[in-house]
Protein backbone atom coordinates (compact mmCIF):
# COMPACT_ATOMS: atom_id res chain seq x y z
CA UNK A 1 0.00 0.00 0.00
CA UNK A 2 1.24 3.79 -0.56
CA UNK A 3 1.78 6.11 2.25
CA UNK A 4 -0.36 9.33 0.92
CA UNK A 5 -0.92 12.59 2.60
CA UNK A 6 -4.25 14.02 3.01
CA UNK A 7 -6.01 17.32 3.99
CA UNK A 8 -8.47 17.38 6.75
CA UNK A 9 -10.62 20.02 8.67
CA UNK A 10 -11.87 20.22 11.34
CA UNK A 11 -14.86 22.73 11.15
CA UNK A 12 -16.48 25.11 13.03
CA UNK A 13 -19.64 22.93 14.60
CA UNK A 14 -16.59 20.17 16.32
CA UNK A 15 -14.39 22.81 17.58
CA UNK A 16 -17.25 24.84 18.86
CA UNK A 17 -18.45 22.10 20.58
CA UNK A 18 -14.45 21.09 21.84
CA UNK A 19 -14.35 17.95 19.96
CA UNK A 20 -11.09 18.49 18.21
CA UNK A 21 -9.56 15.69 20.64
CA UNK A 22 -12.12 12.98 20.31
CA UNK A 23 -12.25 13.68 16.31
CA UNK A 24 -8.15 13.23 16.86
CA UNK A 25 -8.54 9.84 18.82
CA UNK A 26 -10.65 8.80 15.98
CA UNK A 27 -8.25 9.83 12.73
CA UNK A 28 -5.48 8.34 15.05
CA UNK A 29 -7.16 4.90 16.03
CA UNK A 30 -7.64 4.35 12.32
CA UNK A 31 -4.25 4.45 11.82
CA UNK A 32 -3.55 8.17 10.46
CA UNK A 33 -0.74 10.06 11.61
CA UNK A 34 -1.38 13.93 11.98
CA UNK A 35 2.11 15.20 10.78
CA UNK A 36 1.05 19.14 11.00
CA UNK A 37 -1.82 20.78 12.67
CA UNK A 38 -2.82 24.42 13.50
CA UNK A 39 -5.87 26.00 14.54
CA UNK A 40 -6.64 29.07 12.22
CA UNK A 41 -9.52 31.43 11.37
CA UNK A 42 -10.45 30.65 7.91
CA UNK A 43 -10.90 34.68 6.32
CA UNK A 44 -13.77 34.83 3.73
CA UNK A 45 -11.07 34.68 1.00
CA UNK A 46 -9.39 31.47 1.72
CA UNK A 47 -13.01 30.07 2.18
CA UNK A 48 -14.25 30.73 -1.44
CA UNK A 49 -10.97 29.89 -3.06
CA UNK A 50 -10.62 26.60 -1.18
CA UNK A 51 -13.95 26.03 -1.87
CA UNK A 52 -13.62 27.36 -5.79
CA UNK A 53 -14.93 23.94 -7.16
CA UNK A 54 -18.75 24.51 -5.69
CA UNK A 55 -18.70 28.15 -6.48
CA UNK A 56 -21.64 27.31 -8.55
CA UNK A 57 -23.29 24.81 -6.56
CA UNK A 58 -26.44 26.57 -4.35
CA UNK A 59 -24.44 26.28 -1.04
CA UNK A 60 -21.67 27.91 -1.53
CA UNK A 61 -22.74 31.30 -0.20
CA UNK A 62 -23.82 29.34 2.67
CA UNK A 63 -20.61 27.16 3.25
CA UNK A 64 -18.57 29.49 2.72
CA UNK A 65 -20.20 31.85 5.82
CA UNK A 66 -20.20 28.90 7.93
CA UNK A 67 -16.35 28.21 7.38
CA UNK A 68 -15.60 31.49 8.70
CA UNK A 69 -18.23 31.52 11.51
CA UNK A 70 -15.61 30.06 14.06
CA UNK A 71 -12.13 28.30 14.35
CA UNK A 72 -11.12 25.33 12.19
CA UNK A 73 -8.12 23.04 12.64
CA UNK A 74 -6.14 22.30 9.45
CA UNK A 75 -4.51 19.28 9.35
CA UNK A 76 -2.48 16.97 7.20
CA UNK A 77 -2.74 13.05 7.79
CA UNK A 78 -0.17 10.77 6.59
CA UNK A 79 -0.46 6.72 6.75
CA UNK A 80 -1.34 4.14 3.80
CA UNK A 81 -4.21 4.68 1.43
CA UNK A 82 -4.54 7.70 3.68
CA UNK A 83 -7.06 9.89 1.21
CA UNK A 84 -9.81 6.53 0.98
CA UNK A 85 -8.96 6.00 4.43
CA UNK A 86 -9.87 9.56 6.08
CA UNK A 87 -13.12 9.29 3.32
CA UNK A 88 -13.83 6.29 5.50
CA UNK A 89 -13.35 7.29 9.09
CA UNK A 90 -15.64 10.64 8.23
CA UNK A 91 -18.08 8.76 6.80
CA UNK A 92 -21.29 10.29 4.09
CA UNK A 93 -21.29 13.90 3.56
CA UNK A 94 -24.84 13.86 4.94
CA UNK A 95 -24.38 12.15 8.81
CA UNK A 96 -28.10 10.90 7.91
CA UNK A 97 -26.32 8.53 5.49
CA UNK A 98 -23.27 8.10 7.51
CA UNK A 99 -21.98 4.63 9.27
CA UNK A 100 -22.18 4.04 12.64
CA UNK A 101 -18.86 4.37 14.28
CA UNK A 102 -18.15 7.12 11.78
CA UNK A 103 -17.36 11.08 13.02
CA UNK A 104 -20.03 12.29 10.72
CA UNK A 105 -22.29 9.70 12.42
CA UNK A 106 -21.37 10.67 16.11
CA UNK A 107 -20.64 14.73 15.82
CA UNK A 108 -22.50 15.81 12.57
CA UNK A 109 -25.37 18.18 13.09
CA UNK A 110 -25.95 18.66 9.71
CA UNK A 111 -25.45 17.82 5.81
CA UNK A 112 -23.33 21.79 6.04
CA UNK A 113 -22.01 21.24 9.93
CA UNK A 114 -20.64 18.14 8.88
CA UNK A 115 -17.87 18.38 11.41
CA UNK A 116 -14.87 17.39 9.37
CA UNK A 117 -13.68 18.18 5.67
CA UNK A 118 -11.22 15.28 4.14
CA UNK A 119 -9.56 15.72 0.35
CA UNK A 120 -11.29 13.56 -2.22
CA UNK A 121 -8.35 11.99 -4.34
CA UNK A 122 -4.67 12.03 -4.27
CA UNK A 123 -4.66 15.39 -7.01
CA UNK A 124 -6.68 17.73 -4.42
CA UNK A 125 -4.82 16.56 -1.82
CA UNK A 126 -1.91 18.23 -2.47
CA UNK A 127 -3.26 21.17 -3.91
CA UNK A 128 -4.74 21.42 -0.47
CA UNK A 129 -1.87 20.72 1.40
CA UNK A 130 -0.01 23.18 -0.16
CA UNK A 131 -3.12 25.60 0.53
CA UNK A 132 -2.38 25.64 4.11
CA UNK A 133 1.06 24.56 4.85
CA UNK A 134 4.49 25.24 3.68
CA UNK A 135 6.83 22.14 3.22
CA UNK A 136 8.61 22.69 7.05
CA UNK A 137 5.74 22.78 8.65
CA UNK A 138 5.29 19.27 7.93
CA UNK A 139 6.96 16.20 9.80
CA UNK A 140 6.63 13.15 9.04
P1 LIG B 1 -15.72 17.79 2.29
O1 LIG B 1 -15.38 18.34 0.93
O2 LIG B 1 -16.01 18.86 3.32
O3 LIG B 1 -14.74 16.79 2.79
P2 LIG B 1 -17.60 16.11 1.03
O4 LIG B 1 -16.54 15.86 0.00
O5 LIG B 1 -18.23 14.94 1.71
O6 LIG B 1 -17.07 16.99 2.19
P3 LIG B 1 -18.68 18.00 -0.85
O7 LIG B 1 -19.68 17.52 -1.81
O8 LIG B 1 -17.27 18.21 -1.32
O9 LIG B 1 -18.71 17.01 0.42
O10 LIG B 1 -19.21 19.34 -0.20
C1 LIG B 1 -18.34 20.18 0.54
C2 LIG B 1 -19.03 20.63 1.80
O11 LIG B 1 -20.15 21.43 1.43
C3 LIG B 1 -19.66 19.50 2.63
O12 LIG B 1 -18.75 18.86 3.50
C4 LIG B 1 -20.71 20.27 3.40
O13 LIG B 1 -20.14 21.00 4.49
C5 LIG B 1 -21.21 21.24 2.35
N1 LIG B 1 -22.37 20.69 1.61
C6 LIG B 1 -22.35 19.70 0.68
N2 LIG B 1 -23.57 19.45 0.20
C7 LIG B 1 -24.40 20.32 0.83
C8 LIG B 1 -25.80 20.58 0.79
N3 LIG B 1 -26.60 19.90 -0.04
N4 LIG B 1 -26.30 21.55 1.61
C9 LIG B 1 -25.49 22.25 2.42
N5 LIG B 1 -24.17 22.07 2.51
C10 LIG B 1 -23.62 21.12 1.74
MG1 LIG C 1 -15.43 17.40 -0.94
Amino acid sequence: MATERTLSIIKPDATRRNLTGKINAKLEDAGLRIVAQKRIAMTKEQAEAFYEVHRERPFYGSLVDFMTSGPVVVQVLEGDNAVAKNREVMGATNPADADAGTIRAEFAESIEANSVHGSDSAENAAREVAFFFSDDEIVG
